[in-house]
């Protein structure tokens, strides 16, 4: 098998110098190739560049070099020769290298002149194939790229020439040759592509298609006839990497029933980064293209009356959560995790009841093996702090391990109620702005009431000043509106998923099928 040779003939050649050139697929990391996976398990360093999905990385050994080649911000790109002399040389250090190009490293990807540079060298190498975006890309957004009776032929040209960064001149005969034209790095030219073949008296009405980021959570995609896509896509302020097919087949809709939802829709998110990791691949599931607006900080604070509070708690009857964070916090604090010094028994809280604001603090209770003995209705602070009110016996005493800043009402119920309680500030949450954002998302997530307040006092508001607000529940809802923004839809469950569900209903107007 492939696989097995591949494994093996780097195992053969370990501690001499090898390339590979191996294709990264279009963009989804599910799409690159068995082969290609497996040598990135395995090689001593990857040279990749910025059309790499960054989540393939992860695949490697520990102690493998990563070497990033590509275009950042503000900073020009290596030249192709110092990637050829940066190739070489770590060849000849002895390493197994990688490197590693967006689609197939031979449809524009210069590995061509990589692979003659490594031979001028005297530097073995390999090339493993990979899924082009010219072709999948279409796929992605369900146009074949043949079709019987529509296409018989594809022809995949550049929309940048070497020299001057304009079209090639061989280019405006295109328009005799029939079939799908296929364009990459067409879409700043693509005013003059459409004007070239419309010259080769290709017709205004031949259909056509632009496709960004194919493949990917976020793709976008712009269909119109010749006469029109240039201005249609300048409209929907499409941005590379994008491909433009013209041809018959980009009037074919298979139906793009492989993408999600809220393919094409931007989410800009605010939350705590355990949030984050658990809300962004449940959205990119449904077709969205994420971004972090916000990202929130649980900072811990470990005072002296928390640990004296850890000593009396035999004098406490009942332990009240108002979020997980606080429960994860608490707890791992209570047991000195995770640095594992052990600080509790769990079985030191035996004698307490425990109540949580909602079934997401429930939630994490019972991955600590802990069940709830009472949750409100309905999940909001006031609702817990009245429902124990009324079930709390004058001899009770209640501890409140939560975030500095935590609603006051429970406090003011409590003390109304003449409820005897401490309340213990045992974190801080602070926000901290994605100084990258480039694009408006279309709708914002609030993940906590205390992110929408860091969010709003950190000058978020400019940012939200049109943009819907989708929140996980009433709690945080209500914090929006403190900041006069109305959620446009508010998440039934407190979760990851139930957060996902919202902005679906926000987007489609339906409950998404499980
Ligand atoms: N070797 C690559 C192409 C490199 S040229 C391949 O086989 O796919 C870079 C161009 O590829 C971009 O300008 C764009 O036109 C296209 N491209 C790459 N990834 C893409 C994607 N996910 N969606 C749409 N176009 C993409």
């Amino acid at each position: 098998m492939a696989v097995k040779a591949a494994d093996r003939l780097a195992g053969i050649l370990s501690g001499k110098g090898f390339v590979w050139l191996v294709g990264a697929g279009p963009g989804d990391p599910g799409l690159i190739t068995v082969k290609g996976a497996e040598l990135l398990r395995n090689c001593d360093c990857i040279v990749y560049d910025h059309l790499v999905e960054t989540s393939l990385l992860h695949y490697r050994k520990e102690g493998c070099e990563l070497l990033f080649v590509g275009k950042e911000k503000g900073r020009h790109s290596m030249v192709q020769e110092q990637i050829n002399e940066l190739l070489i040389r770590k060849a000849q250090e002895g390493k197994q290298i990688v490197r590693l190009k967006g689609g197939d490293p031979f449809v524009f990807g210069r590995g061509g002149e990589e692979a003659a540079a490594l031979n001028r060298a005297g530097i073995p190498w390999q090339v493993v194939p990979g899924v082009t975006s010219a072709t999948a890309a279409l796929a992605s957004a369900g146009i074949p790229i043949t079709h019987r009776g529509v296409s018989r032929s594809f022809h995949v040209i550049t929309g940048h020439t070497r020299q001057d960064g304009g079209l090639p001149e061989d280019f405006y005969h295109l328009g005799q040759c029939g079939g799908s034209l296929v364009f990459l790095m067409g879409l700043s030219h693509l005013e003059e592509i459409a004007r070239g073949l419309l010259k080769q008296e290709m017709s205004p009405d031949m259909p056509a298609a632009v496709i960004e980021r194919g493949t990917l959570p976020g793709q976008r995609m712009v269909r119109a006839s010749l006469g029109t896509i240039a201005e249609e896509t300048r409209k929907a302020g499409l941005k590379p990497p994008a491909v433009i097919l013209v041809g018959e087949t980009a009037g074919i809709d298979l139906g793009a029933g492989n993408r999600g939802p809220l393919e094409g829709t931007r989410v800009g998110i605010v939350g705590t980064e355990h949030l984050v990791n658990r809300l962004r691949p449940v959205l990119e599931e449904l077709g969205a293209g994420t971004s972090v607006l916000c990202s929130m900080e649980v900072v811990p604070i470990n005072s002296r009356e928390r640990e004296e509070s850890c000593c009396h708690l035999q004098e406490y009857s009942w332990l009240v959560f108002t979020s997980a964070n606080g429960v994860r916090l608490y707890l791992d604090g209570l047991l000195g995790l995770p640095d594992g010094e052990k600080m509790l028994d769990l079985r030191s809280l035996a004698h307490m009841k425990i109540a949580a604001v909602g079934e997401g603090t429930a939630k994490e209770l019972k991955r600590y093996g802990l069940y709830c003995d009472y949750i409100p209705k309905r999940f909001y602070t006031r609702d817990l702090a009245q429902g124990l009110a009324g079930i709390l016996k004058p001899e009770d005493r209640v501890l409140i391990p939560r975030a500095i800043k935590g609603s006051q009402e429970l406090g003011e119920i409590f003390a109304k109620a003449g409820v005897s309680f401490r309340d213990l500030p045992i974190y801080d949450v602070r926000g901290h702005f994605n100084p990258d954002i480039q694009d408006r998302p279309d709708v914002a997530v609030f993940a906590s009431a205390s992110g929408v307040h860091a969010f709003m006092e950190g000058g978020g508001k400019e940012i939200l000043a049109d943009v819907p607000a989708v929140c996980i529940g009433e709690v945080c809802g209500a914090a929006l509106k403190a900041h006069g923004i109305q959620a446009a839809e508010v998440a039934g469950e407190a979760s990851a998923e139930g957060l996902a569900e919202a902005v679906v209903r926000w987007k489609t107007g339906k409950i998404p099928v499980k």
